[in-house]
This record gives C-alpha cells, structure tokens and sequence, in this order.
C-alpha cells in the first residue's frame, strides 16, 4: 500500500501526499493520511521484528527505506497475578519502555522522519516533557539532519541528558510544553525547519498507529475488551482509534471489534477528564499544570475534540489520578511483573483500578494497559534516595 492523500479532521480539505503539509492551512486543525486504492493484505507484512514489519500499512513510496532504529516490536506480558489482585479477567501490559531512547514516542518520530527525510526537510523542531525530544534526537542523528528541541526546565534530567547526548541543539525554556511549543513554532517559521509537534504534521500519527497493528497482531488479530492508555496530547489513544477503523475496513479486524478506550490522566493537569465528565466537545486549558509524570503534563492539547471524540465512541472513559496514587501504583507494577514502569504507566494502572471500584471493569473485562515509557528515564540520585 503506497497509495495516500491527507485530509484534514475537521473541514476534510484534500492535500497531495507527497505535499509538506503541517495544519489545515483553511482551517488550522490536524490533517490525517488516507489510505485509498486496494487494501493491503496482512499476508504482505515483513518478515522484521520492529514497527516496520506493517510497512505495507505504511505511507512509504516505492523502494523508499523508513528512518529505523528498531521500533516497536514491543512485547505484551500477561501480568496475571496482578489481574487477580485488580479484579480484572486478564491483564496484559505493553511495555513501550523497550523503545529505543526508551518510550513510544520512537514510533511517532520514525514515521514523522522518515517522511521528512523524504521530502527533503532542512531540520526537525519540537517542543516536548521529555521523551519526544529525546526520540527526535535520535531519529534526526540517525537520518543526518539537525533537530532543535524545546523542554521545560523541569524535564527529568536524565531525559535531557540523551537529547544532549545525541548531538541535538536543547533549549530549555520556563514553563510548561505549552509554552516551549510557542518558542519551537516561532523558530520553525523562521527557520523553515519542520515542527514534528504533536498533530502539527500527519506522520507521528502514522507511526503511531503502529502501536495498535501490533497489538491486534499479538492478540491473534482482535481487540480486547478496554485499553487504558496514560495521555497529554492524545497521540496512542487517536493512532490507535484510526487504525482500527482502518483494520476493520481492511478486513484485517472483524467488523464488530472494537475496544473501549480509556484516558488515565494526574489529577494536576486534566484537562481531557474534566471536558469528559462535563459532556464538552474541547477541553478548557489547565491552569498550573503539576505532575512528576511528565508525559502528562500537557494542559491544552491540541487535539482535544478528537481524543473526547474517539473516548466517547468507543464508549470508554477518562480518569484523573493523585500524585501519591501515581507513585504507588508505579511501584507495584514494577515490582509485581519486573517492567520499569513510568510514572504515566502507574497512572495508568492507578486509573484502572478506579475503573474497577466504578463496576465499570471487573472479573469478565480483557484489558491492556500501555507502559509508555521507562522508569529509569526519570529516576535521579535525588529521587532514587528519597
Ligand atoms: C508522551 C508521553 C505520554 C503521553 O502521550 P500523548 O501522546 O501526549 O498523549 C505518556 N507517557 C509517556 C512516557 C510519554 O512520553
């Protein structure tokens, strides 16, 4: 499958894809690739081990080689003790720690290269809470072209370390991935460098969705009964949602499969959970946005309608969890199944158990909770001793 155009979410405008399209430029929201043409097959897929292996589900042209590090291809543990424990039918955890520069976002950032590359970018720019920036880092490194990146402050030293590490340009800047998003888009303007920002350009999400291919591939090709994914910006809960709608259509999933999606957000910054509960279609931004889970520190994200979109749908739901019952909940998951768990992974598995005590998830659900990233990423000598 090599066959795409990009369409915008909102006001479906058409744009080429072979074309650098960032945002609607009528509208100024996401713009998603289409995939049009014959379907491609599931007896296509590449006989290789990481994300690339769904290149025929892929915007690849002809003969064209992905910027890889060896993505994905991220193993689904059967965390059954702590199933018992929760109450739940069946646990499974994905454990996206293993990544290279160890967090999911290397999916996003492969696809999101690859294609820049492609189109003969001069440099990539984005503002990130950390693992974003240091998988652009990477990424650019391995592709040859220079990367500005823009992390609060605040973001986990180690995580600044491995962008310096990799030879990209770091600005720290005060403030949250809010306000380093207005620095990186003003320097894209200016520099004509890409800004590979969360939904400012369509391929992130592409490979993105590679996170939901694998996991229906592992399940033996259906979904399970709910799949709580820890959010700021909303990138695995949207790959994962256009991706099965894709397999469906594909007849890759059965017509009828689907999942109910869950959101686990931290009680500081919520601002998906809160427009949830309230029935609105966008969230409002989250004044003073707190949370030592960085990846969820994003307090006005740029695709809230589609997130609240595709939660609703799915009939899933939204739930915002305490700091202490974030550090808690880390620390069983890693010491019940020996996956380094993120404090975003322990928000998520904290979310689950609230779902739990609602009666919403109980001894008949199948679930999967998505480690996003990795524990030691945020382990410094002062957290570690205290
Ligand atoms: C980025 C990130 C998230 C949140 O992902 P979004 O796409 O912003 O919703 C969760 N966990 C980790 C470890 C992350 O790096």
């Amino acid at each position: 499958m090599t066959d795409w155009l990009l369409q915008c979410s909102a006001c479906e405008k058409e744009f080429s894809g072979t074309d650098l399209v960032d945002v609607c430029n009528d509208c100024g929201q996401p713009v998603f690739a289409r995939y049009r043409g014959e379907a491609p097959r599931r007896e296509d897929l590449l006989q290789r081990a990481d994300m690339w292996r769904y290149s025929p589900a892929m915007p690849l042209l002809p003969g064209e080689l992905p910027v890889s590090l060896g993505e994905g291809g991220t193993p689904l543990f059967d965390a059954s003790h702590l199933a018992d424990e929760i109450g739940v039918g069946r646990l499974w955890i994905k454990d996206e720690a293993v990544n290279p520069t160890a967090s999911f976002k290397a999916r996003g950032l492969s696809g999101a290269v690859t294609r820049g590359k492609a189109l003969g970018v001069p440099g990539f720019t984005v503002p990130t809470a950390g693992n974003a920036g240091a998988a652009l880092a990477a990424y650019a490194a391995a592709a040859r072209i220079p990367a500005r990146i823009f992390a609060p402050a605040s973001t986990p030293s180690p995580i600044l370390d491995t962008i310096r590490a990799l030879g990209a340009d770091l600005v720290t800047v005060d403030g949250h991935i809010g306000d380093a998003g207005a620095k990186a888009r003003a320097f894209a303007a200016e520099s004509g460098w890409l800004d590979v920002s969360t939904f400012r350009e369509p391929y992130r999400t592409e490979g993105n969705r590679t996170l939901g291919l694998e996991l229906a591939e592992q399940l033996g090709w259906r979904l399970p009964d709910a799949i709580i994914y820890p959010t700021g910006g909303g990138e695995g809960i949207i790959a994962m949602d256009k991706v099965f709608s894709e397999m469906r259509d594909w007849g890759w999933l059965s017509p009828d499969a689907t999942s109910r999606l869950v959101v686990a957000q931290a009680a500081g910054c919520a601002p998906l959970v809160q427009a949830f509960d309230a029935g609105e279609a966008k969230a409002k931004p989250w004044p003073n946005p707190t949370t030592h889970a960085a990846g969820l520190r994003v307090p006005a994200p740029f695709a809230d309608r589609l997130v609240l979109a595709a939660l609703r749908e799915s009939n899933g739901a939204a739930v915002a969890v305490d700091e202490q019952v974030i550090r808690d909940a880390t620390y069983r998951l890693a010491s019940a199944t020996g996956i380094d768990a993120a404090p975003e992974g322990g928000a998520g598995l904290a979310a689950l158990e609230e779902l739990v005590r609602r009666g919403e998830l109980g001894r008949d659900s199948e679930v999967v909770l998505f480690n996003t990233g990795s524990g030691a990423s945020y382990r410094t000598p002062q957290s570690v001793s205290a």
